[in-house]
């Protein structure tokens, strides 16, 4: 017989950076059941705390006297797969075992979250007929005659039900009943599987053979847009469950890919549990038990369901793995699609990532040594990934032809030749997609006397005008004022708007093209629980339309009868001073390009740019993803961007002037890095009211470069001179 484990090793659920775990309790034995991943309540100090269990022992070097037993146990668990995935990321990205374990727990833990047990009536075989019944009580038989019903549901409540019980009438039960959610559909979703394109057939083999196999290896679903990736992931996922496992599915923004979730429930049914941060909690905490309980086998969700408790896990699926989305902007500042690649490693799962405009990072791997491509870049991954493409739509649709239009001599927000086209979608009752990837009326207003330009007070940027509200925003940290009527400096009231957001876009196309309905999306319009799905179902259902927002409107939405995609300011992503910008101008080029021409008219794509010789635009027009990677890659390559280099940074903050910039600059006097470079201190823009600087590290040695910021931080972090100051870390920033 095994040893009982009479220590159970916790790691207490606080945010303290200075305090790890874990720590050891002695488990009585009416905590025998306890393993890891088991959610205690322990006394911690004087307080009683939240923890995990990591480990289980026999010894402890903690006195007999010290050691004290938890106080409780919570009904629901974490699998432990999920507890070592938590510590591993808390090590890759530089955070605390307690914040990232956090990531992993059921929806709601901590919050008093609870199961929502609902009392269930059902009737007995017990024979009434004979009975003398009460009129409620009769009532409530009838009502049950039907099925089990909730106690709340039945006629007379719980008092009659409870007499009925008495009697041998009626059963009574705590059942779980699940909230599931509902979707907004948007296309239709066919339940039976098309046959397989020959391309698409050829691209499945090896993926559905090394799910069957049970081998954990990496593929690169690259394939252009409507190219029938989609399908590929419903024929894994169905060789995954034929074999016993389990699938996760990661899409970019579930809001904005209804259709993706409807394709997956309409295939697998029940069996597809859907994780979704605008579920309730409730909701979500129930689906995640179903997952949890093997009740449903495949999830669907944004990055966070890459912790989805699948058991058995055969495959997970990256969906548009170009996505920023995939990466989480709370610490641990984890990349979704990096900790795909290491759970499905420990798994034995199959990887997926796919996309039409794969990142320079995942094309380099996959054209790697054996792959007959790019020789000599860095080790990546392992197993590295392998490519499979699909160079063609599903029904053998050329893609739409895409010009570049000059905007450098053209005043207003439409070329002549942007204009006439909509005109002819307008007079044709057809449908078009504009994206402007900025929201709001107008981009800052300005004192046409005095100059004063109108800023965040707590930021330095410009508040953005949105009209229908009647208020300026500042879409980094949420401060909204009245828009003004005249200046607060000089009283006058010429007051200048400059720049066209998405709102006034709408209203300018609405004016322009008479009888042509104009449909918003972006996060204004997006906002509350399925307004997006909202938005993007009336664009179907209406015969004829244009679709105007922000890059939300170029998601994997397809939509047959769109014969026209126009992009606004197509270098706009250009003027940010960040080394992703040409990855995602010509990303978000070619994916809008992919919304058009799906259907048997065709279509065509306008890009309207004030750098028309831009080679990312160059190569989008060209659909000439290939040509662009290369020249992506070299580029980064000469500046040691990745994936030639891994990128870590060091944000440090404060309300109090000064601080922020004397931390960055001890981190940086600490920080001692072979093979890297570190760049800054620099100063950043003022955020919520506090001062920012950074310092950045360009790493060879990965794993070493995270411990040596990591000491380097925890050092300052430490020192009283530096107390005013926070730090957050971030590996792989975006
Ligand atoms: P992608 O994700 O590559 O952009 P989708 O998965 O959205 O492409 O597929 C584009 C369209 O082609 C969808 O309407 C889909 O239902 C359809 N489709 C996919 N595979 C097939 C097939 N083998 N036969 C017929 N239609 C298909
Ligand atoms: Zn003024
Ligand atoms: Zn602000």
């Amino acid at each position: 017989m095994a040893p009982i484990a009479e220590i159970a090793q916790v790691e207490p659920l606080t945010t303290a950076r200075s305090l790890r775990g874990p720590f050891d309790y002695r488990l009585p034995a009416a905590l025998a059941g306890v393993e890891v991943g088991s959610l205690l309540v322990v006394p911690f100090g004087r307080r009683r705390v939240l923890g995990v269990v990591t480990g289980l022992a026999e010894t402890t070097d903690v006195p007999p006297e010290r050691l004290v037993a938890p106080l409780e146990a919570l009904s629901s668990g974490v699998p432990a797969d999920l507890v070592r995935l938590a510590e591993w990321m808390a090590a890759e990205y530089c955070s605390t075992p307690a914040r990232a374990l956090s990531l992993v727990l059921p929806p709601g833990t901590g919050a008093g979250m609870r199961e929502k047990r609902a009392l269930v009536a059902e009737l007995t075989e017990a024979d009434s007929s004979g009975l003398r019944l009460g009129s409620r009580q009769r009532a409530a038989l009838a009502a049950l005659s039907g099925g089990p019903l909730a106690a709340a549901e039945v006629p007379g409540g719980h008092g009659t039900l409870r007499r009925l019980e008495a009697r041998g009438l009626v059963r009574l039960g705590n059942e779980v009943r699940g909230r599931r959610p509902v979707h907004v559909r948007v296309g239709s979703a066919p339940a039976s599987a098309p046959p397989l394109t020959a391309d698409q057939a050829a691209a499945l083999e090896p993926v559905a053979g090394a799910v069957r196999a049970g081998r954990a290896e990496r593929f690169l679903l690259h394939g252009v847009t409507g190219s029938g990736k989609t399908e590929i992931y419903l024929r894994a996922t169905e060789a995954a469950l034929e074999r016993g496992r389990g699938a996760i599915v990661l899409v970019p923004e579930i809001a904005l890919t209804p259709q993706i979730v409807a394709r997956f429930e309409a295939r697998f049914g029940p069996t597809v549990a859907v994780l979704h941060s605008n579920l309730g909690e409730g909701e979500r905490h129930d689906e995640w038990l179903r997952l949890r309980r093997g009740e449903a086998r495949v999830c669907v969700g944004p990055r966070s369901a890459v912790f989805a408790p699948v058991a058995d896990l055969g495959l997970i699926v990256v969906d548009e793995e170009h996505e920023p989305s995939y990466k989480h902007e709370g610490d641990p500042r984890y990349d979704a699609r990096r900790v795909a690649q290491r759970r499905a490693a420990d798994a034995g799962a199959v990887l997926v990532a796919g996309s039409a405009t794969p990142r320079p990072e995942t094309a380099l791997d996959a054209a790697g040594p054996g792959n007959g491509g790019i020789e000599g870049g860095p080790e990546v991954g392992d197993p590295p990934f392998r490519r499979l493409r699909l160079p063609e739509r599903v029904d053998g649709r050329p893609l739409p032809p895409v010009e570049l239009l000059d905007m450098r001599e053209v005043r207003g927000a439409l070329h002549p030749r942007a204009h006439a086209a909509l005109e002819g979608v307008r007079r044709d009752g057809g449908k078009a997609i504009v994206l402007l990837n900025r929201r709001g009326w107008s981009n800052f207003l300005s004192c046409r006397s005095c100059g004063r330009v109108w800023e965040c007070p707590d930021c330095d940027v410009a508040l953005v005008l949105h009209r229908a509200q009647g208020t300026m925003d500042c879409h980094h940290c949420g401060h909204r004022e009245r828009a003004p009527a005249s200046c607060d400096a000089c009283g006058s009231t010429s007051v200048a708007r400059h720049g066209v957001g998405t709102e006034r876009l709408e209203a300018e196309l609405g004016a322009a093209f008479e009888g042509f309905p104009v449909f918003r999306l972006d996060a204004d319009a997006a906002a509350g629980k399925g307004a997006a799905g909202g938005v993007l179902a009336a664009f179907e259902a209406a015969s004829a339309g244009v679709l105007v927002g922000t890059q939300m409107v170029a998601k994997g939405h397809d939509f047959p009868d769109v014969t026209l995609g126009l992009v606004l300011d197509a270098d706009a992503t250009l003027r940010f001073p960040d080394f992703r910008a040409e990855e995602r101008t010509f990303a978000l080029v070619t994916q809008l390009a992919g919304r058009a021409g799906r259907g048997p008219r065709g279509g065509v794509v306008l890009v309207q740019t004030l750098a028309p010789d831009t080679p990312a635009l160059i190569r989008a027009a060209r659909h000439d993803a290939d040509g662009f990677l290369a020249e992506e890659l070299a580029r980064r390559e000469a500046l040691s961007y990745p994936p030639f280099a891994d990128l870590i940074r060091v944000v440090c903050a404060s309300a109090e002037p000064g601080a922020a910039g004397r931390a960055a600059a001890a981190v940086r006097a600490r920080l001692d890095v072979p093979g890297g470079a570190i760049l800054g201190p620099a100063p950043l823009f003022r955020l919520r009211g506090r001062e920012r600087a950074q310092v950045v590290v360009k790493a060879r040695d990965r794993a070493g470069a995270v411990r040596a910021v990591g000491a380097a931080v925890d050092a300052v972090a430490a020192d009283r001179a530096h107390r005013a100051a926070a730090f957050s870390v971030d590996v792989d920033p975006q």
